[in-house]
């Protein structure tokens, strides 16, 4: 028997081993049946076992083309598996969640980093506005001054009792031009005060003066009015004041608005205490001083009659009739 009859008795190999096998038995039944002869029986038996010969080298031929391909086969198997393998561990990777979080940039947990703090930039600065370029203008007043009004006068609508200790009653009213930026009735409240000061004309015995409103008899009226206005009704009782005096008319006292606001150059106290100056020498010629006092010495206090506007020549200035103890400050007559 064939001997891979064993494993595989249907095989084509055992199945034709087997034919010949049966063959020779029946042959040797007829070759004892015939009995041919020695030589016949021999030359069959060498015919059979070269055709044996032939078979198991073309087994062997065979053999040698199998174990390749079916190592090939192998391999190619091994490898499909060893791709599919490889794929599917990527699918695995992406498509189910990893066991542990992989660190990458994009799936990082998000940690609190400090939000980036705007820098200045030059974009993000606002644009400086061009400054005005400074002109070489002179510093202006600090009062602004008009340097001419409307010509016409408002009258303070205030009554006041009579002040003073003795002497002639003299009734006056308190005008401001229009068009400046002076109230009528502060005016007057303020004069009123000024002729009520203890050191002034009234605490003395020099006249009483009462403050009275428009439409009652008046025996003069003080005017507040532009330098323009106040030269023009100064100029009309025949006095040059060049925008810059006060004056005394025939109807009662002008007074510069410049002056009034701002003062005099000449006069070391503020403007409100020079408004004592200019009322106590304006009424002072009302009550009938018509002459103007020199310095009488240096040191001393200017008297208010001097026109102290003009220089002070070695006095100092002063708005007050009289001193602190009453004393009645005077000088040379010099005009
Ligand atoms: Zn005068």
């Amino acid at each position: 028997m064939h001997p891979c009859c064993n494993s595989c008795p249907r095989s084509f190999e055992c199945v034709r081993t087997r034919g010949y096998d049966r063959g020779d038995r029946t042959s040797g039944r007829r070759g004892r049946a015939s009995f041919g002869g020695k030589a016949a029986l021999g030359k069959r038996r060498a015919t059979q076992q070269s055709r044996r010969r032939r078979r198991g080298k073309q087994r062997g031929r065979g053999g040698r083309f199998v174990l390749p391909v079916l190592a090939l086969a192998l391999v190619a198997l091994g490898g499909g598996a060893a791709l599919a393998h490889f794929e599917g561990q990527d699918g695995h990777v992406t498509a189910a969640p990893p066991s542990e979080p992989v660190r990458t940039p994009s799936s990082q947990p998000p940690t609190p980093t400090p939000k980036p703090q705007p820098k200045p930039t030059p974009t993000s600065r606002p644009t400086p506005r061009p400054t005005p370029k400074k002109t070489a203008k002179p510093a202006p007043e600090k009062t602004a001054v008009p340097r001419s009004g409307a010509g016409t006068f408002t009258t303070a609508r205030a009554t006041g009792t009579p002040v003073g200790t003795g002497g002639t009653l003299r009734r006056y009213r308190v005008q401001v031009e229009d068009g400046v930026d002076v109230s009528a009735r502060e005016a007057a409240t303020e004069i009123e005060r000024i002729l009520a000061h203890p050191r002034g004309w009234a605490a003395h015995g020099r006249g009483r003066f009462q403050l009275v409103s428009a439409g009652e008899n008046a025996d003069f009226v003080i005017r507040i009015a532009t330098p323009d206005t106040a030269d023009r009704l100064c100029a009309a009782n025949g006095m040059n004041t060049h925008g810059e005096l006060n004056c005394e008319t025939s109807t009662g006292v002008v007074v510069n608005l410049k002056r009034w606001l701002l003062g005099s150059p000449t006069f070391a106290g503020p403007p409100h205490e020079y408004r004592h100056l200019i009322i106590n020498h304006e009424v002072g010629h009302e009550i009938g001083l018509r002459r103007h006092m020199g310095c009488p010495g240096p040191g001393k206090p200017a008297p208010v009659m001097m026109q102290q506007i003009k220089g002070l020549h070695g006095c100092h200035s002063n708005a007050y009739p009289y001193d602190e103890d009453g004393i009645y400050i005077e000088g040379p007559l010099v005009s």
